[in-house]
């Protein structure tokens, strides 16, 4: 058994549905870890699960980049972040912020269902064992 992970879930508002369906779907994986979501998201998660989840703020009120904060400390393990591609969202740079920081530090984030579902299966495997040992260097040790 691996340690706990610090999750985040993130989806934008015609996608919160699916996420709510894929957080029920893998709840005996989920509640092994830490979880954390924007605001609605994680509303909806708690609502309609039986799991704790740390919320932030809404994401287009900063909730993005709270999360976001969090990977730049090396504190995020995983990101699901299931994004809706057919709808502008007025906080575009706060999500590209966020998955480019996701690309700085090698975070592994999934943007859609199909990526989710195969990263909870690695994380229910305990494939994510290799953060443990990331989780010994300081935000520090990443400046150049
Ligand atoms: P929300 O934020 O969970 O508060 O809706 C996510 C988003 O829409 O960016």
């Amino acid at each position: 058994m691996t340690a706990r992970m610090q999750v985040a879930f993130i989806a934008h508002d015609r996608k919160k549905d699916e996420m709510v369906n894929f957080v029920i779907a893998y709840e005996h994986v989920f509640r092994h870890h830490d979880l954390y979501a924007t605001g609605t998201t994680g509303k909806r998660i708690m609502e309609q699960t039986g799991l704790t989840v740390h919320r932030f703020m809404s994401g287009p009120l900063g909730g993005d980049q709270q999360i976001g904060a969090l990977v730049a400390e090396n504190v995020m393990d995983l990101i699901i972040f299931l994004r809706d591609p057919l709808m502008a969202q007025p906080h575009e740079p706060d999500i590209n912020a966020l998955l480019r920081l996701c690309d700085v530090y090698g975070i592994p984030v999934a943007t859609n269902i199909a990526t989710a579902e195969l990263l909870v299966k690695a994380l229910e495997r305990g494939e994510f064992a290799w953060r443990e040992l990331v989780h010994k260097y300081k935000p520090e040790d990443w400046q150049p």
